[in-house]
């Protein structure tokens, strides 16, 4: 069988290994010149299963309003004159309730744990190095409040089979002793089972892995048009970027993984699935002090911020705003969102990392991204009313750490099996309990 995957960050490469496994022919197209040069490229490097909570949760509309007008807010809503942003912001809405809260987490916490298992026979698999640490994840808090709210959470967790356990501020600084000289920190949460590691290198080495089994890459050309017949899948239209030579591609199935940009695409054919784009931020340090740093990954509950060890670097990610396609650093809201991740290391991390602009002579390497998010945080996977034609897409906050999964299940689908996870797969029956509370049949 031949299979064409359309998109080459971690989804679409972890979907063409998984095929390539099963003995599938495999076609990769992309516009960038190399695999995970999107979204997939300088995320918070967390495997996070354990920290899965969806954005949409009780307290989210209150908060949303509030940090409307706020540049530095963890959680981003600006208006745009968008019918799908409207449309999206209402689904994210209809979300913010405990049974649809634990109803998504329950999902998500099903994804990650099938994608952590094959994540690990992956890496067992190929030996890939990307800068792995598997020393769990661990969760700060400096008000008392988000804290008492923090030992619900780990209770949910629980209840789901995650061992997320509750800390205080002598036992989270015994398991992370670089953040000893923060004294706002109150208490915080900690899962030893989660890890982190840099998503480019991992999908960038997993790429090349594809192409040495057989897998055609065809990068640097751009997905124009979604062509279907009878009811199927017929052909995908691609062009060159550099030379703007077109080409009709024809395969048995494809697979459409581009991230945010699979909804336009996908709603070419009449597939219509609330995909917009969650844009982030990350700044990636030198250590200037790496014996002061973490290795334990951290999330710092006060701005939403996670902290990750690459090596000798430490990345820092977070925040997310609902504001439109504008995949650029050059906006001032951009530019202040980025001034915080450097003003915050300093104060969570004083001295330990170099955060001196270039102007001051630092080597800052500033980065943003379109998180491909769904209003419940639970990507599509499955097949679309289109025959031949899958969907693979909509990661939003956790694409790294339900890559691996997602490709395994769609390549499983593809080949006529079921995924065993309790997933609500888009265009197949969901189980009783994981019903995503949307159409299920795009
Ligand atoms: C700041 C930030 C921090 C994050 N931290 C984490 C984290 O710690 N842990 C975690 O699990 N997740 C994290 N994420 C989320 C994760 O990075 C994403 O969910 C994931 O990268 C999405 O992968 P993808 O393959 O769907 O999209 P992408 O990586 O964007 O891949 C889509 C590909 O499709 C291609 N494409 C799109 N349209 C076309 C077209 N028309 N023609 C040809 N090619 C096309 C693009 O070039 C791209 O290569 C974070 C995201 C951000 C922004």
């Amino acid at each position: 069988m031949k299979t064409l995957v359309l998109g080459a960050g971690i989804i679409g490469i972890s979907t063409a290994w998984h095929l390539l496994e099963r003995g599938h022919e495999v076609i990769v197209v992309d516009r960038q010149p190399d695999a995970a040069l999107e979204t997939s490229f300088a995320n918070a490097a967390q495997i996070s299963v354990s920290y899965c909570e969806p954005w949409a949760n009780r307290q989210a509309p209150a908060k949303l309003l509030k940090w409307m007008f706020r540049n530095d807010a963890p959680l981003l809503f600006r208006p745009q004159l968008d019918w799908q942003q409207w449309r999206w912001g209402l689904q994210f809405l209809s979300q913010c309730h405990d049974a649809a809260f634990e109803r998504n987490v329950r999902q998500l916490v099903a994804l990650g744990s099938y994608s952590h298992a094959a994540l690990k026979d992956v890496v067992r698999a190929t030996g890939i190095e990307y800068q792995r640490l598997e020393r769990g994840i661990a969760h700060f808090y400096t008000d008392p409040a988000a804290f008492d709210e923090a030992g619900k959470a780990a209770e949910l967790m629980q209840r789901f089979g995650v061992n997320r356990k509750v800390v205080s501020r002598e036992e989270l600084l015994a398991i992370e002793p670089a953040f000893r000289h923060y004294d706002r920190i109150v208490g915080g949460t900690y899962t030893a089972s989660d890890e982190s590691g840099d998503a480019r290198v991992f999908t960038q080495q997993l790429a090349a892995l594809c192409a040495a089994r057989g897998a055609q890459f065809l990068y640097g050309h751009d997905v124009t048009r979604l062509e279907t017949a009878g009811g199927g899948i017929a052909a995908v239209h691609v062009r060159d970027t550099a030379t703007r030579v077109a080409q009709r591609l024809v395969a048995d199935d494809v697979v459409v993984a581009c991230g945010s940009y699979s909804a336009p695409l996908l709603r070419q054919v009449g597939v219509d699935l609330p995909i917009y784009p969650g844009k982030g931020y990350s700044a990636t340090f030198k250590l200037k002090k790496p014996e002061l740093a973490p290795f334990v990954s951290t999330i710092d509950d006060e701005v939403k911020v996670a902290m990750s060890r690459l090596g000798d670097e430490l990345r820092v990610a977070g925040t997310i705003e609902v504001s439109g396609w504008n995949a650029t650093l050059d906006t001032p809201l951009a530019q202040a969102r980025c001034r915080m991740l450097a003003e915050r290391i300093e104060r969570v991390l004083p001295g330990v990392c170099d955060t001196r602009t270039e102007a001051e002579g630092g080597n800052p390497r500033f980065w943003t991204g379109l998180r491909p998010a769904t209003p419940t945080n639970i990507p599509y996977i499955g097949r679309t009313r289109v025959r031949g034609l899958w969907v693979n897409a909509g990661h939003g906050t956790l694409g790294w750490t339900h890559g691996a999964g997602s490709g395994k299940a769609m390549a499983e689908l593809i080949s006529d099996r079921t995924p065993r996870m309790a997933f609500g797969f888009l265009g197949y029956e969901a189980p009783r309990d994981t019903l995503r509370g949307e159409a299920q049949a795009a």
